[in-house]
């Protein structure tokens, strides 16, 4: 079998049509969508997902309010600039740019963003929310996956998932989110670290596999049952002194054997990145809707 590619850039673009239009009826309705980007110091990378996410704001009309601020700026300040951004009503969402430089404690400034306005949905008021089963602003990366594998019609209710990697940003959130009993749940999920002792044979028996692991390889083709759906989550750079800039990007997939043996595969890059933004303009317009 060879798999069908998911091109996550296609499903990205139609879901951020779909938010066009929703922003359009809210701003036409008096509430238009507006997000805070923080971003503290010159990190390269940093820079350019904040240029990229104020870019996505406006291509659907997103009001984006840019802050950023110098690398020696205190916690102080950027504490009183999150307090402003939480009363400012054109604000529907704040997103403060991690990692911040190291004498700043990101916890405190994660904790002290309002829950309702926390469109990373990385507070654990809205962690827990998600957890519990409530109405939550859910993590984006995660998220993002979710609505792959529904918009490509997998079938999640008592699917055999297998997670790899339990980060608090995609391996846990991820997991939780198939074990709701929902529609978008009702999974059985097996999540496997660093310490877990047969990976390979969980993965040999899920109908879904989902690699966040950090590491190139992790998932290879002896590990993957015929037919399954393969989601690789992981961006790795790999030297290779063909490409100009010296490196290109991998994910944690062997993507070339595995495509030969899994329905439906996500390629990186293309896969679940595209995704990540444009979940943080759903939840952007979500807490806009909820104020309108
Ligand atoms: P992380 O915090 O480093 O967590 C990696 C997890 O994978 C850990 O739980 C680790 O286990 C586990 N792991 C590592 N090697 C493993 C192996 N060989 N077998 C089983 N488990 C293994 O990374 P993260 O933040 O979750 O990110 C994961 C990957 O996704 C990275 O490549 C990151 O760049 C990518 N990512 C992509 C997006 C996107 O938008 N596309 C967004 C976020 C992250 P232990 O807990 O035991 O150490």
């Amino acid at each position: 079998m060879t798999a069908k590619i998911i091109d996550g850039k296609e499903t990205a673009a139609q879901m951020r049509e779909e938010l066009k239009q929703q922003v359009a009826q809210l701003t036409a309705g008096g509430v238009r969508p507006g997000l805070a980007v923080v971003l503290v110091g010159e990190d390269p990378a940093s820079k350019s997902y904040v240029t990229a996410k104020e870019k996505a704001c406006e291509e659907i009309g997103i009001y984006s309010s840019d802050n950023r601020l110098p690398a020696d700026t205190s916690e102080k300040d950027l504490l009183a600039l999150v307090e402003k951004l939480n009363r400012d009503p054109r604000i529907h969402g704040i997103l403060v740019q991690l990692p911040l430089p190291k004498h700043i404690d990101e916890s405190k400034v994660l904790l002290a963003i309002d829950p309702d306005k926390d469109v990373d949905g990385f507070h654990p008021v809205n962690v827990g929310r998600m957890v519990v089963g409530q109405e939550a602003f859910l993590p984006c990366t995660p998220h993002g996956v979710i609505q792959l594998l529904l918009r490509h019609k997998v079938k999640l209710d008592g699917a055999e998932v297998v997670v790899i990697g339990r980060s608090n940003i995609v391996g846990k959130p991820v997991a939780n989110m198939l074990i709701q009993k929902s529609p978008t749940g009702n999974a059985t999920v097996t999540i496997c670290h660093t310490r877990s002792k047969h990976t390979a044979e969980h993965c040999r028996r899920a109908d879904i596999i989902i690699a966040a692991a950090g590491r190139p390889n992790t998932v290879t083709a002896d590990m993957v049952k015929e037919g399954a759906v393969v989601i690789d989550v992981g961006v790795n750079r790999i030297e290779d002194a063909s490409r100009k800039s010296g490196f290109r990007l991998v994910g944690d997939v062997d993507f070339n054997a595995v495509k030969e043996k899994a329905s439906l595969i996500t390629p990186v890059p293309g896969g679940v990145g595209p995704m990540t933004i444009t979940m943080l303009l759903y939840n952007t317009v979500q807490s806009a809707q909820r104020k309108s």
